[in-house]
């Protein structure tokens, strides 16, 4: 699609959006200052911290925010942002050549060696066993992609990105290289002070929040959105909530950006983490009468106080229930929930009027389906241990890695190469994202591994870890042949 790359079009084209249904945050604004710079590698850190800075920001509890969520209509807004001349989510007709690129960069020899094998392959005494779907999703190789475009398409501006563009260091580090700048997390937020007109910005593949979005519509700057059309289809979701009055249970981490996104365009909402969480809610909704856990408003408000909308009332805004999710959740917890809000409503309102006062659309995405599926195969199989694959902040891959705890398979959650060796040691995370420092972890031969990789991580990261579990192999055999008989 052919899109304006320069900031005098741009303004014009800006100027004829309608503003009546695109209110200015000017209000909002004041809390994004100018600040002094950190280094990349702080940022990172504050990343997750700015999350739940904007979680906080949309909370009810607190009132902080002068953006009630019902105030204005997110849909027209993106529907505006679409038609206006500064915005850009389909690439700029470099699709061909940036995924050969892509493809150039981040594919592996040993993983396709496995694939012509029937995803198994014995290297000495190792056997690896390769999950049937794992790494690089759809909608992460589109926004990779896209993103590439842009440097191409612009190669003399500034530009930004809102957040890291997936969970994954080596693809988040090329960008870094490409001169793509992270935009700064200051105490109040981020810096959207230092981005100037003729600027490019492009948001990650899970989205940003609307007010994100609006700053950037109303400083003109041409936006890049690579959101996956996946997440999308979630926004859709918790705007039709929105519009028929109910409120939107978001099965989510209230820190992760998605959810975070995905609240914001939401009206009223509560965002549950786990089964445990909605079995609270549900029986605060049934007073008490499912398994007892809840307690009074003011428990319950403190303990979703990060996780609902501005001035939620659990006593008013629990009587129509729509659900959502962030897309990468454990799939078969978020058809449990809701099963279980479904149930919860016949029980309260009676069959006849569930319609009423419960909605559901299937916002599961595939590509998160199908490498939980795969998972659910691998560790079917007989096997020693688990290497999963990932960015420890990718939510898809912690769930990779929870499939194989819950099945009591010693498996270790590694983000790169980098924590394997040297000698026979591993860094790596639980589920829970306890970080662990383990000695001896590879086993005698002959062993088998099952593999698996989140939906952010490219191909070469496998390969790359596959390489040090071998060379910890060879370096043990060196070793023995060295001991005197
Ligand atoms: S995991 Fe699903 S929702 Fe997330 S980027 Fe991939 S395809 Fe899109």
């Amino acid at each position: 699609m052919a899109t304006t790359t320069t900031a005098a079009v741009s303004s014009v084209l800006v100027q004829n959006v309608p503003t009546t249904s695109t209110p200015r945050l000017s209000s909002l604004k004041g809390n994004f200052g100018y600040g002094v710079r950190i280094s990349s590698k702080q940022l990172r850190q504050r990343q997750l911290e700015a999350a739940v800075v904007h979680s906080k920001c949309h909370s009810g509890p607190s009132g902080e925010t002068e953006t009630a969520p019902e105030a204005f209509d997110t849909k027209n807004f993106r529907r505006s942002l679409n038609t206006s001349g500064n915005y850009n989510r389909s690439g700029f007709g470099l699709k061909k050549e940036m995924l050969a690129l892509i493809n150039e960069e981040y594919t592996s020899n040993i993983v396709k060696k496995l694939k012509e094998n029937n995803n198994s392959l014995t290297v000495g005494d190792i056997t690896i066993e390769l999950a049937e779907s794992f790494g690089f999703c759809w909608g992460v190789e589109r926004a990779v992609q896209i993103a590439y475009e842009a440097r191409k398409q612009f190669p003399e501006q500034k530009l930004w990105i809102t957040n890291e563009i997936i969970h994954n260091p080596t693809v988040n580090k090329r960008l870094e290289d490409m001169n793509v700048e992270l935009l700064p997390v200051e105490t109040e937020g981020k810096n959207f002070g230092l981005v100037n007109h003729g600027d490019v910005v492009i948001l990650p593949a899970f989205g940003a929040a609307v007010q994100e979005m609006q700053i950037l519509n109303d400083k003109g700057v041409q936006i890049v959105d690579t959101t996956c059309p996946w997440v999308s289809k979630v926004w859709n979701t918790v705007e039709k909530h929105k519009k028929a009055t109910y409120t939107s249970v978001i099965h989510g981490k209230p820190e992760h950006e998605e959810t975070v996104a995905t609240a914001s365009f939401a009206g009223k909402y509560i965002i549950v983490r786990n089964m445990k969480e909605a079995n609270y809610l549900v029986d605060y909704i049934l007073g008490g009468k499912h398994d007892g856990s809840s307690g009074t408003k003011e428990e319950f408000m403190e303990k979703f106080k990060v996780s609902v909308s501005k001035g939620f009332d659990p006593d008013t805004d629990l009587e129509r229930l729509g659900i959502a999710n962030q897309t990468t959740m454990l799939k078969g917890e978020t058809e449990e929930i809701g099963k279980l809000l479904e149930r919860t409503m016949m029980q309260k309102y009676g069959v006849g009027n569930t319609e009423d006062h419960f909605m559901s659309f299937n916002t599961i995405c595939d590509a998160t389906q199908e490498r939980q599926d795969a998972m659910f195969n691998l560790v079917k199989k007989k096997l020693d241990l688990m290497l999963v694959v990932g960015g420890w902040n990718s939510s898809n891959t912690s769930h990779l890695q929870e499939i194989a705890e819950l099945n009591n398979i010693p498996s270790y959650w590694v983000d790169s190469e980098k924590r394997i060796g040297p000698g026979n040691k591993i860094a790596f995370k639980l589920n829970h994202g306890e970080y662990v420092e383990q000695e001896g972890w590879l086993p005698e031969g002959p062993i088998t591994i099952g593999v698996t990789s989140g939906a952010s991580t490219p191909d070469k990261v496998i390969e790359d870890c596959l390489e040090a579990v071998f060379q910890i192999r060879r370096e043990q055999i060196l070793q023995q042949a060295q001991v005197p008989a």
